[in-house]
């Protein structure tokens, strides 16, 4: 039997559209920024997106666009502007960041509760040790759309492919908060296939084009692609090789319309949180 597709961009238009009843009922307007660093189209683009979510759902909105030959110390300036901004409830420092930046050190600068992302250390290590404040949204979106096929979690054999702070590492942790058994492959992984083709759960997040194939996937698993590839031709493909594979999984992703609207639709579920947290804190 041919896999139910896992509709990403419906699902996450009925969050937006709840998300949009909750905006109606607060006294003030929630801002989240985002910060640019180059002209990097890939991101010029998911920024845009990210934008008019904030439209649809009653956020403000603020892009700072920061020239590529920006210094590490001039953008932890730009974070600890933002950190401060009364007027900002969250923000974002889009990545890839230009490689004279050490990412990590960028991220570790933004304050905890004005993180959209979830990717400070202090998020992440609260992920890890149980006790979730703001989740990474690609991750988080990733477990809505498998909640969203009815199927539980708990028991199930889980593959994450990719071992990535954003991706890789956050839903493989949420899957095992889930009681999944979950096993994290990467390039240096033995017997992938073997691994993948065990998992009832199977996450691929590595970036690498069409890389799931159908031989690798379990009869009626649950396949989420988070890949994002484009291709020479200009088409926009994800890690796994979906003509193929939607022939043997129980429910699967497509790209586009899977995990990508639901990124964007988490992030702005963690601004309304950041902005409770930030009520919490002022109290
Ligand atoms: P990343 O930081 O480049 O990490 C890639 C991971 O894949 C690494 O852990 C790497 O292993 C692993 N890998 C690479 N080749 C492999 C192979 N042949 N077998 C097994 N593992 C392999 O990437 P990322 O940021 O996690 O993103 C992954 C993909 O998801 C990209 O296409 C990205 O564009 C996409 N993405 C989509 C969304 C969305 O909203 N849809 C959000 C974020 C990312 P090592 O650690 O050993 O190098």
């Amino acid at each position: 039997m041919p896999s139910k597709i896992i509709d990403g961009k419906l699902i996450a238009k009925k969050i937006r559209e709840e998300l949009r009843e909750k905006v109606k009922t607060l006294e003030f307007k929630p801002c989240i920024a985002f910060v640019l660093v180059g002209n990097e189209p890939a991101s010029q683009i998911y920024v845009s997106n990210k934008i008019k979510a904030c439209e649809e759902v009653g956020f403000k909105s603020k892009k700072i666009q920061l020239d590529e030959s920006i210094d590490e110390i001039e953008l932890m300036k730009v974070v600890d502007e933002l950190n401060q901004d009364k007027k900002v409830t969250a923000f974002i420092v889009q990545l890839p960041l230009p490689k004279h930046i050490n990412s990590n050190l960028i991220i570790d600068c933004i304050l905890p509760h004005k993180d959209a992302d979830g990717m400070t250390p202090l998020n992440l290590g609260n992920l890890a040790v149980g006790n979730n404040l703001i989740v990474p949204a690609t991750p988080k979106g990733i477990i809505r759309l498998i909640e969203s096929t009815g199927i539980s979690i708990e028991g199930k054999n889980a593959a994450v492919l990719g071992r990535s702070n954003s991706v890789g590492k956050p839903v493989a942790m949420l899957l095992l908060q889930k009681n999944a058994t979950v096993t994290i492959c990467h390039s240096k992984t033995i017997n992938l296939a073997e691994i993948t083709s065990r998992a009832d759960i199977l996450v691929a997040a590595i970036g690498k084009p069409r890389f799931v194939t159908k031989d690798m996937v379990k009869k009626g698993a649950v396949v989420i692609d988070v890949g994002i590839n484009r291709l020479s031709d200009g088409k926009l493909v994800g890690d796994v090789d979906f003509d193929s594979v939607k022939s043997i999984a129980g429910f699967i992703t497509p790209v586009p319309g899977g995990v990508g609207p639901m990124t964007i639709a988490m992030l702005m579920e963690n601004t309304l949180e950041c902005a409770g947290l930030r009520k919490t804190l002022e109290n």
